[in-house]
C-alpha cells in the first residue's frame, strides 16, 4: 500500500524562492495571493511527510547592486538587502501558518525578538518535528547572494536537491523571451552550467553544489502543484547535476 510518504522521490528538500516571485505581477513589494500559495503547496507537501526547509531572497524588496547604484556602500547596502529577506520570510512563515503549517524563521543575523538565531542542530530538529524550516537573512554576510545560502544550507541540513523556483520552466541555451528558438536543457551538469555561463545560480552557488554533488532542479513555480510535482520525481524543467 502506498503510504503518503511513498509519493515522493525525495525527504529532505531545500526550496529556494526569489524575492522577485513573491511579488507576483507587481513590479515591487509582496503579493499577499502569491504568498497564500506558495505557503498552501509547502503545507501540504509538509503533511505528506517530506522535511522542507526555505531560503527566501530579497530582490523585490532590495539587492545590495541597487545600493551601489545610488552612492552606498557596498557592504550597508548588502546588510539592507538581507534584512529584506528577513522581511520576505516572516511574510511567508505568517502564511504558512495561516494554512495551519509549524514554522521557524531562522536567520543569520540576529533578531531576537522576531526569530531564531540559524544553528544547524536546531534546524535540524525543526525539521524532523515536522516544522517547516525559513533560512532567512541570507548567509549574514555581504558579497553573497541568497542563491549561494540555498546552496550552504542544503549541504549543512544534508538537503537531498535544491529546488530552485523560478518563473521561467528551467535552463535555456538562450533568452525565451527575446529569442523563439531558445531551446530548454533537460539536464545538465553544474560544470557546464559554469562554462556555458547558464543563469541557474551564480558561480559561487553552483560550485558548492558541484563540490558537494548536491542536485539542483530549476522549475516554474507559478503552475500551481509544480512544487509537488518535482518532490515527486516527476521531470519538469531542467535537472542540474553531477
Ligand atoms: N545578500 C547578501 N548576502 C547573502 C545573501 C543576500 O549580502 O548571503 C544581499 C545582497 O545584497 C542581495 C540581497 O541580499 O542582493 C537580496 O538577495 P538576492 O539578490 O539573492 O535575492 P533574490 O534575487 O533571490 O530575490
Amino acid at each position: 500500500m502506498n503510504t503518503p510518504k511513498s509519493k515522493y522521490a525525495y525527504h529532505r528538500v531545500l526550496l529556494k524562492i526569489s524575492g522577485e516571485a513573491l511579488a507576483g505581477t507587481q513590479s515591487y513589494g509582496i503579493d499577499a495571493e502569491v504568498v497564500q500559495r506558495i505557503a498552501k503547496q509547502v503545507h501540504q507537501i509538509q503533511k505528506d511527510g517530506v522535511q522542507i526547509a526555505l531560503v527566501i531572497g530579497g530582490g523585490n524588496i532590495y539587492r545590495g547592486a541597487n545600493g551601489e547604484k545610488m552612492g552606498l556602500d557596498r557592504v550597508s547596502s548588502d546588510y539592507m538587502g538581507m534584512l529584506a529577506t528577513i522581511i520576505n520570510a516572516l511574510a511567508l512563515q505568517n502564511a504558512l501558518e495561516t494554512a495551519g503549517a509549524y514554522t521557524r524563521v531562522m536567520t543569520a543575523i540576529e533578531m531576537s525578538k522576531v526569530a531564531e538565531p540559524y544553528i544547524r542542530r536546531k534546524a535540524l530538529r525543526h525539521l524532523e518535528k515536522g516544522r517547516i524550516v525559513i533560512f532567512a537573512g541570507g548567509t549574514g554576510n555581504p558579497y553573497f547572494t541568497t542563491d549561494t545560502t540555498a546552496a550552504l544550507r542544503a549541504i549543512e541540513i544534508n538537503a537531498e536537491i535544491i529546488l530552485k523556483a523560478t518563473h521561467v520552466d528551467g535552463v535555456y541555451d538562450d533568452d525565451p523571451q527575446k529569442n523563439p528558438r531558445a531551446t530548454r536543457f533537460q539536464q545538465l551538469t553544474h560544470l557546464e552550467v559554469i562554462d556555458r555561463k547558464l543563469k541557474v545560480m551564480d558561480a559561487t552557488a553552483i560550485t558548492l553544489c558541484m563540490e558537494n554533488h548536491l542536485p539542483i532542479i530549476v522549475f516554474d513555480m507559478h503552475v500551481i502543484g509544480n512544487i509537488a510535482r518535482v518532490i515527486r520525481g516527476q521531470k519538469l524543467g531542467t535537472m542540474v547535476c553531477s
